[in-house]
């Protein structure tokens, strides 16, 4: 795709006045409203229907025509590419939507019931005929809520020293509690200063697979730590890892024991996806029976995924009640999403990951693309590789598919500044066959993309060392007297985005407040304790830093002789280089070709491939010309694929450059942590102010010296 970098400085509040200005909001957002519509779902007529279900990919080469696929209200899927968005077609209707607003597509699933079925038959194969899958529990099946509880209950009972068994502050909608479990030595001592690796699952009740590899990474610590393997025995003694399974337990619950219809339709429950709440806006006549038996089926809730307060309510989130990306009434409205965000913002996670299916994709922040860059890229985009190195995954920040307001770690990484990614497992299907989804996927065997590099189990481990890597995240050092607690905390008060209205059109921001918490307790002497840094991503400004010398200058790239065929390659390389004789802050391949007046008539496409081979950027849609950006370039010899998608011939042959810009300089202000010493009956002896950026160790002295001593 066209890349499309905000820069520096471009902040939030000068992109909406340029909306309103330009009077196109809510589509240039690509809200998903209700304007124009009534409140009744229109997804509910489709009960009635009995059209074949089908799954289609329709061509959406852009960001722009992906958000704006998803504002015409369909049941969108989480599986997007460069190419198109994969979208559930319920009947003829859908069809017709798509087809009035110019939309062409490909039928990728012809008949949904049908392979649902033929999954279901799959697993019921597999579970008949392997005693263990070689997954770490050696399940061969999906599990139930219920044996989410008891696997959880037997870890805890056998590694009793390793383990501690959470729930989290909120009970969900339906009163039950979310429950996860922590792994690490000594276990019980929740305040010994270590950084944690949050793995969740199962935001999206329908995602089953979510569920199972969250499950399977906790038997993988502990089983792995007791064989006395040296990766685990390290890393469990300087990081804590939290798993919790399934957060939409109540979603969850419904979707494992429904009945399955296969069909999709609103009243196929096992098809559900969001919460149990129902909206202020739901009309009368929706918000009466259950969760898994009302009038409007499936699509009551909110979706959790998108009612985090981190850029709330702006573009690739529902303000309809019944639509499947529903924000929610609020941001942090829901008791499930609420209680991830306290449990995030009491504990130091330096690495979280939110497991979703399905796309083979590994996504950073940020997911909505007026935020830019994150200020971190380099290091989210490494940490993002190197998982995608293991499962094969596409790695990338969340926005390049499409917005998405109000993601997990949207807020947890602006807010927080501990990285987060979003996984999207497996490559077809909300829960596929188990010995591909989950056992595949997992173990990285085929026919997972991941087969022979290690798999998601891998990936796990990569960002747990990750949480643990002190170049990460923030250390504060000092000494305080046994039984002494030392905290750091912060309360700051953060924008949502502007907030798309259900008429479409763009009100303010809206404000909430943060307080973040963590607490050390001292064994006495010397102590480490590892932290976030002290200042908000989101406030420390936009991906920059200061030039240490000029960039380099401008390349002109040498079409190598003849044009390939139609569906072929060429290769051409070219060298950045480096510090001290440059430095590059930005690197933009430019390619372009002779137009016509049909742009589908002749399409190049180009993909960059770094100094170590792998895959750095690329330019894939209808856009002439075709642009590329990279922050931060490595230095090394690059090499630029110009695949002849169409029509490319020595009439139509392409041109480029490669030209390069200093970084942006650095924006924004710092911010610390208040730090506090309490003795053990929670008298606080002392406080101070810590600016402890990332990668940075900061030594206090002694934490609990009396301010006026
Ligand atoms: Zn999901």
């Amino acid at each position: 795709m066209s890349p499309r970098i905000p820069r520096a400085g471009a902040t939030r509040l000068a992109t909406v006045t340029a909306l309103v200005a330009a009077g196109l909001a809510a589509t240039a957002a690509g809200a998903t409203g209700n304007a124009g519509r009534d409140d009744a779902p229109r997804e509910l007529a489709r009960a009635a229907a009995d059209d074949t279900t089908q799954i289609v990919m329709v061509k959406a080469p852009t960001v722009e025509d992906r958000n704006e696929v998803i504002g015409l209200g369909l049941d969108v899927t989480e599986h997007a590419d460069r190419r198109g968005i994969e979208v559930v077609l319920h009947d003829a209707e859908d069809a017709q939507t798509l087809r009035d607003a110019g939309f062409t597509w490909r039928v990728t699933v012809k008949d949904l019931e049908a392979l649902t079925k033929k999954n279901a038959k799959a697993d019921r194969a597999y579970a008949a005929s392997v005693a263990d899958s070689g997954l770490p529990s050696g399940r061969t099946s999906y599990r139930q809520y219920a044996d989410y509880l008891s696997d959880m209950e037997q870890l805890a009972s056998d590694y009793p020293s390793l383990t501690r068994p959470l729930t989290l502050a909120n009970k969900t909608v339906l009163g039950e509690d979310i429950r996860g479990i922590e792994v690490t030595v000594d276990a019980d001592n929740v305040k010994d200063g270590k950084p944690t690796f949050l793995l969740m699952g199962a935001h999206h009740a329908r995602e089953w697979p979510s569920a199972e590899h969250t499950m399977e990474f906790a038997f993988d610590l502990l089983q792995s730590y007791t064989a006395g393997d040296a990766r685990a025995r390290d890393l469990l003694s300087r990081s804590r890892v939290i798993l919790v399974p399934v957060v939409n337990v109540d979603g969850f619950k419904i979707s494992r024991t429904a009945a399955p219809l296969g069909n999709f339709s609103v009243f196929d429950y096992e098809m559900k996806r969001k919460n149990c709440s129902i909206s202020a806006n739901t009309p009368a006549q929706y918000t009466t029976g259950s969760c898994d038996n009302n009038l409007a089926g499936r699509l009551r809730g909110t979706d959790l995924n998108r009612n985090y307060p981190g850029f709330w309510g702006g573009g690739g989130a529902s303000t309809n009640w019944s639509n499947d990306t529903y924000r929610g009434d609020a941001p942090g409205s829901e008791p499930e999403s609420d209680a991830v965000r306290k449990l995030i913002s009491e504990r130091a996670v330096t690495v979280m990951i939110s497991n979703h299916t399905y796309s083979n994709l590994v996504l950073r922040p940020p997911a909505i693309a007026s935020t830019g860059f994150a200020i971190d890229e380099p290091e989210l985009k490494a940490l993002g590789d190197a998982m995608a190195s293991k499962n094969d995954y596409v790695s990338q920040a969340s926005y390049q598919l499409y917005d998405t307001s109000g993601s997990t770690e949207d807020w947890s990484y602006w807010i927080t500044g501990g990285f987060g990614y979003t996984f999207e497992i497996g490559d077809e299907g909300f829960h596929p066959a188990y010995e591909e989804a989950v056992v595949g996927e997992y173990l990285g065997q085929a026919p997972a993309d991941g087969a022979g590099l290690g798999g998601n189990r891998e990936a796990y481990w990569l960002a747990t060392e990750a949480a643990a890597d002190r170049d990460l995240h923030s250390v504060i050092t000092g000494t305080a007297p046994a039984k002494h607690t030392v905290s750091v905390t912060k309360t700051v008060t953060s924008e949502t985005s502007p907030v798309i209205q259900t008429n479409g059109t763009v009100g303010e921001p809206l404000l909430y407040t943060d307080k973040l918490r963590t607490d050390y307790t001292s064994e006495g002497g010397r102590f480490d304790f590892d932290v976030n840094p002290s200042t908000r991503p989101l406030v420390m400004g936009r991906y920059g830093r200061e030039a240490q010398g000029p960039p380099q200058a401008p390349i002109t790239l040498v079409n190598p002789v003849g044009v390939p065929a139609v569906g072929g390659s060429e290769y051409v390389t070219f060298e950045v280089q480096g510090m001290p004789a440059v430095d590059n802050g930005w690197l933009d391949v430019s390619i372009d070709w002779p137009a016509t007046a049909d742009p589908e008539a002749q399409d190049w496409d180009f993909f960059l491939y770094g100094p170590d081979g792998e895959p750095v950027g690329s330019g894939a849609t209808l856009a002439n010309p075709e642009v590329i950006t990279i922050p931060d370039p490595q230095p090394g010899t690059y090499t630029l694929e110009a695949n002849n998608y169409a029509g490319g011939t020595a009439e139509y042959d392409w041109s480029g450059t490669v030209a390069f810009r200093s970084p942006d300089g650095p924006t924004g202000t710092k911010e610390a942590w208040l730090l506090s010493c309490a003795d053990k009956r929670g008298n606080v002896l002392a406080t101070r102010e810590v600016i402890v950026d990332r990668g940075e160790a900061v030594d206090v002295g002694n934490a609990c010296k009396r301010n006026k001593e």
